[in-house]
């Protein structure tokens, strides 16, 4: 398995022989408005890509689309993505996937087999109180097959008890988290605080715990060097890709 952070959350894999993309955002820098009522507000994505999208592109086999906001799937996704690639999303999602012509959408209720890949959906919890029911539905994976380490991406949730729960479940070797505890001008981050990482890596010792999700989009505030800080202070280790980076994944055993 290789995994690559193009930028923000999307993510380039190769896992059991197949190129998989995750979460594509591929709007060029500036394109998009800053997210409404959020610190720092300024155009949207903050960076550009790392390199041209066609490279993003080039030989993706599956899609795989965590939810719909835009910083994971935006108008340069809906328009450049090749309408006919497999998509996998999350049931609440697939009207929108219909609406843009995604012919071959489909739905991870509970589990879903691709290829030879198993995609398990696992809970998420985008926030806390009103804003996480605002901010719902979002959904993180489980990618396992015989062979590669089980990988979990975790998708747009702070910690809580189902991340917990899916971290015992599943035992995965390697978890990709969304950092940049995001937040609104009012009310708690959205998404994982350092904290909150250096939990996951506490619940998840035998995993590879990989932080991305930060320094694209405006109300993302943690940056990679204060999350660095944080985990050292905390003993923990975690994984900081920079945009365009090869995650490294070091010994993570094969299930
Ligand atoms: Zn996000």
């Amino acid at each position: 398995m290789k995994l690559q952070l193009v930028r923000h959350a999307t993510l380039l894999l190769e896992y059991a022989g197949m190129r998989i993309l995750v979460d594509p955002m591929l709007s060029d820098a500036g394109a998009m408005a800053a997210i409404q009522n959020s610190p720092q507000p300024r155009p949207n994505p903050l960076v550009p890509l790392p390199f041209p999208v066609e490279q993003v592109l080039d030989g993706v086999q599956l899609v795989l689309v965590t939810h719909t906001h835009r910083d994971h799937w935006d108008d340069a996704a809906i328009q450049l993505v090749p309408k006919d690639l497999p998509l996998l999303c999350q049931p609440e999602d697939m009207q929108k996937m219909e609406a843009v012509y995604f012919l071959n959408a489909s739905a991870v209720h509970d589990m879903k087999h691709w290829s030879h890949i198993c995609v398990t959906r696992t809970p998420a919890q985008h926030g806390t109180g009103e804003i996480a029911r605002a901010m719902a539905p979002s959904s993180g994976y489980v990618l396992s097959t015989s062979g590669e380490p089980t990988l979990y991406i975790a998708g747009d949730t702070i910690w809580y008890d189902q991340v917990a729960e899916t971290i015992r479940q599943h035992n995965p070797q390697v978890i990709v988290v969304n950092a940049g505890a995001a937040q609104f001008l009012h009310g708690d981050p959205i998404t994982m605080t350092a904290g909150d990482v250096v939990r996951t890596c506490r619940a998840a010792p035998q995993a590879k715990v990989i932080a991305v999700h930060m320094e694209a989009i405006n109300h993302c505030l943690l940056t990679r060097k204060e999350l660095a800080q944080q985990a050292h202070a905390a003993g923990v280790e975690v994984v900081i890709p920079e945009d365009g980076e090869m995650a490294a994944l070091g010994e993570a055993a094969p299930a």
